[in-house]
């Protein structure tokens, strides 16, 4: 039977799988296996040679038993309606995991921000602010950055919903510049949440962090900002990628020179002649391997060959359900998708927190609220792991999913 590679239907398994664990019935399941709310718009907008082109967004909202649905915007070509109700359940779980008052939401545009000019990209994100207003707010659902939007997106998105709301509303979206109420920290967070699970993990198995050669696949914001801070450890980075390419280097690559090179897109890749390919990066020896770029990159035909003795998956969905099962089996730890990359979500949590009070942090306590938040997601849902005898990734769904759907029970809805 072919593999499935289908986002939406495999997170449903798992979902399933957790909440018979926790031992709730089909009824919590039904209302658990969708988003309550999924709006598809469609956004005019002028290109810059005169001509309209109309984009189609969508914005999921998972469920929202425990308070206002919170989750990322994406620009990319390959944004679908199963992605995007993938991505907002796993909100949900990320928000469980590291206990936000939050449920999961996620949107997203079908665009190539890549091909498009600086003012069609604002007229993009005005025009999906406009489409989306009716659902969205700072007590309904808080958008925030994700793959290929950025803080000057985000500074955008707020001024169009202060001009519908009549208010400056820097709680209706998170991963703002800091002059418009944005946190420290909050751009390195996810990457920052990355580290701490590298760090746990490596613990775990007994490994010295100074000793270590790690691969990363991707170079955007979590992929950059992680090979900084575990180079910054004394590990040796060996092998990052792009979409187009990846470099090797076994004695470690220069890391501050190529974040020099890096352009917005995290290109590098394309500045080298000797590169390899994104699938010879994932089979590189080493010892830490963190795919940090699009889903289904481990799958049934390459986790055989993966070499490292942990993966920590920092971006969404980066291994299929069938390759969790090959590595678990050979006795790699696997830190799953919704624990190790909840460290950006917590600090957009801490950035919501502190416009609300008006009231801003220093950099060293933001990072010191995430470490904790984060340390005690690792050491719950490796006990959960370790006690049960599942994987992490099922452990984590259990931590996850467990909030949500107590508060629907207490509110009578199952
Ligand atoms: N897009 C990020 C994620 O997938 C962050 C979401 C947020 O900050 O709300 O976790």
């Amino acid at each position: 039977m072919a593999e499935n590679l289908n986002l939406f239907t495999s997170t449903q398994v798992v979902i399933k799988d957790a909440l018979n664990k926790l031992g709730y019935d089909e009824g919590m399941y039904e209302l658990l296996k969708e988003p309550l709310r999924m709006l598809e718009v469609r956004i005019p907008i002028k290109l810059d040679d005169g001509k309209v082109k109309v984009y189609t967004g969508y914005r999921a909202q998972h469920n929202d038993a425990v308070g206002p649905t919170k989750g990322g915007v994406r620009f990319h070509p390959q944004v679908t309606e199963d992605e995007m109700k993938a991505l907002s359940m796993w909100m949900t779980l990320k928000c469980g995991i590291v206990d936000l008052p939050y449920g999961g939401a996620k949107g997203g545009i079908i665009c190539d921000p890549r091909q498009m000019s600086m003012g069609e990209v604002e007229r993009l994100s005005r025009g999906y602010v406009r489409a989306i207003s009716q659902i969205v707010g700072p007590s309904k659902d808080i958008p925030a950055p994700d793959v290929f939007t950025n803080s000057q997106i985000m500074a955008w998105m707020m001024d169009e919903y202060s001009r519908i709301d009549e208010f400056n509303s820097p709680g209706f979206i998170t991963g703002k510049p800091i002059v418009l109420g944005g946190s420290q920290g909050r751009e390195r967070a996810t990457a920052q949440g990355v580290t701490i699970c590298v760090e746990e993990a490596a613990k775990k198995r007994g490994l010295v962090m100074k000793d270590l050669r790690i691969v990363i696949q991707g170079f955007g914001n979590a992929g950059s900002f992680l090979a900084k801070f575990m180079s910054d450890t004394g590990a040796k980075v060996i092998g990052i990628s792009d979409a187009y390419g990846a470099l090797h280097d076994p004695n470690g690559l220069d890391i501050d020179y190529l974040l020099d090179r890096r352009d917005s897109f995290g290109t590098v890749t394309t500045l080298f002649e000797n590169t390899i390919t994104n699938k010879e990066l994932l089979e590189l020896d080493c010892d830490i391997l963190v795919p940090a770029a699009i889903e289904n990159q481990i799958t049934a035909e390459n986790a055989h060959k993966i070499r490292a003795s942990i993966v920590v998956e920092a971006a969404n969905g980066p291994t299929t359900s069938e390759a969790t099962k090959i590595l678990t089996d050979r006795g790699i730890l696997l830190v799953p998708d919704v624990l190790a990359s909840a460290g950006g979500v917590t600090v957009s949590y801490f950035e919501w927190v502190q416009n609300n009070q008006g009231y801003y942090w220093s950099e060293e306590e933001v990072n010191e609220k995430l470490y904790k938040k984060m340390v005690n997601a690792f050491e719950n849902i490796y006990t959960v792991a370790t006690t049960r005898n599942i994987d992490m990734r099922l452990a984590a769904y259990m931590v996850g999913v467990r909030k949500t759907a107590e508060a629907a029970r207490f509110r009578g809805w199952v």
